[in-house]
């Protein structure tokens, strides 16, 4: 078997990744080293060319290449290593071991001192979701279609109806259009968008394209390839109301139907998960239940916006590469982080407090939409934040930072309550 010694080893080179490779560095870690299954780096973000990016991290909008491009750029220039074209089959925390298998090597043991999880998510599919009908030529994921569009060259339909209204959907939706395809409709289950809501006005509404909230699809029509899709509104139990049933003639279904963080490798490490995420259980430092692991992205939780990615992923960087260094300040009390009213998930889950004082941002998505909202965070019987919301959406993460010297209890609340 190869052999590789680092100080830090990440698993995963897409933004998360590289953001965490790049502050480990400035850190002072000596040996940083990427493990990427792919043959080159940038993770999604290498076939959204759309702009949009890095609005609030850099203040200008990019392309995803391009917002991915700059921290590929700042990890080579200091000195990051890479493995490409290297899938990770099992982190083994009790030995800090990284087992891949590499093209050139073949099967490659990583020895690290501190290991980052960095595995971004994928896309949920028909089969999670259970659309009735035949298995026809014509059903993408919206995922899948941009990467045939934007990376392969190679158009997916010409007549589309788009089933879920996330972010990759909305996106997919103005692509299509521009690529000389009608899209006919985009369809939610649910009663309010999925995605965030400038890629409504963006992608939706500047090109006159239909959005039926509160509908789904009820049978995809067609054999070999798709003819079209039958939908109907829904009732308050998500039921299809018969009676309202149309039909739309289409020859492509794309799903945008939501993502799931991709943790077979955190699973089989035994590492603590949250049931609602779906990702590893982390606490400021990004540390997840294994000590020397740490975790960030959308292997944690699902991110909307890229630029929240990268400064969850720098923190992760930087506090792996104190780990390995031996100067991660040490706990002197654990805080749980609760979810209260209308809210979803908390991240991270948890609170190591040391000695002095730090600043901590919790982040989270709320359950309902909610207009004139305060986020409050509470600590026994003591409000010890508060930031008022003219509109909460499960749609949009949202955040609140604190103080931790005003942590009094052993857990705080985050509640989203409308304002009296
Ligand atoms: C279609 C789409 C459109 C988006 N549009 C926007 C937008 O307009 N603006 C915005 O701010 N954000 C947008 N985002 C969100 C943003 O792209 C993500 O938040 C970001 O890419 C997440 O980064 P990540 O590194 O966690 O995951 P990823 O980018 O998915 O990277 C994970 C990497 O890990 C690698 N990997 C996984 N498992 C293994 C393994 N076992 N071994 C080795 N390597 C492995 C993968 O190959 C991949 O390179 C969009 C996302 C999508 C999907």
């Amino acid at each position: 078997m190869y052999n590789f010694e680092c100080d830090v080893a990440i698993v995963g080179g897409g933004p998360a990744g590289l953001s965490a490779a790049v502050a480990a560095k400035k850190e002072g870690a000596k040996k940083v080293l990427i493990i990427e299954r792919d043959e080159s780096i940038g993770g999604i973000l290498q076939q959204c060319i759309h702009p949009g990016f890095g609005l609030s991290y850099f203040k200008e909008e990019l392309t995803g290449p391009e917002y991915a491009g700059r921290f590929a750029k700042e990890a080579v220039e200091l000195g990051v290593e890479f493995l490409l074209n290297s899938m990770v089959l099992e982190v083994n925390e009790n030995e800090n071991t990284v087992i891949c298998v590499n093209s050139e090597h073949g099967m490659t043991e990583v020895k690290a001192k501190s290991i980052i999880l960095a595995m971004g998510c994928r896309e949920r599919t028909r089969a999670n979701i259970m659309i009735p009908g035949a298995r026809p030529a014509g059903v993408y994921t919206a995922g899948s279609a941009q990467r045939l569009v934007n990376r392969q060259n190679q158009m997916v339909g010409k007549k589309v109806v788009i089933l879920g209204s996330g972010d990759i959907g909305m996106i997919m939706a103005r692509r299509m259009t521009l690529e000389g395809a009608e899209v006919l409709a985009v369809i939610e289950l649910m009663d309010y968008l999925a995605g965030l809501t400038r890629n409504k006005v963006q992608c939706l509404d500047d090109f006159g394209i239909p959005l039926y909230l509160s509908h789904t699809i009820t049978k995809i029509d067609g054999y070999q390839r798709v003819k079209g899709v039958y939908f109907a509104q829904v009732d308050e139990n998500k039921k299809p109301i018969k009676e309202t049933e149309k039909y739309i003639e289409c020859d492509t279904l794309l799903l945008s139907v939501g993502l799931l963080p991709e943790n077979e490798l955190t699973r089989k490490a035994g590492i603590e998960m949250n049931p609602i995420t779906n990702g590893p259980k982390v606490n400021q430092y990004m540390q997840t239940s294994a000590e020397s692991v740490f975790a960030c992205g959308n292997v944690v939780h699902v991110n909307d916006l890229v630029d929240n990615v990268s400064t969850e992923s720098m923190k992760a960087g930087k506090f792996a590469a104190q780990y390995a260094m031996g100067t991660l300040p040490m706990a002197t009390k654990k805080v749980e982080n609760v979810s209260g009213e209308n809210v979803r998930y908390l991240c991270p889950h948890s609170l190591s407090v040391a000695e002095e004082n730090e600043k901590v941002t919790l982040y989270f998505r709320v359950l309902h939409p909610e207009l004139n909202a305060t986020i409050r965070v509470k600590s026994g019987d003591e409000i010890i934040a508060t930031k008022k919301r003219q509109r909460v959406n499960p749609g949009e993460m949202e955040n609140i930072t604190f103080d931790t010297s005003l942590v009094k209890d052993n857990n705080v609340v985050v509640e989203v309550v409308k304002e009296a």
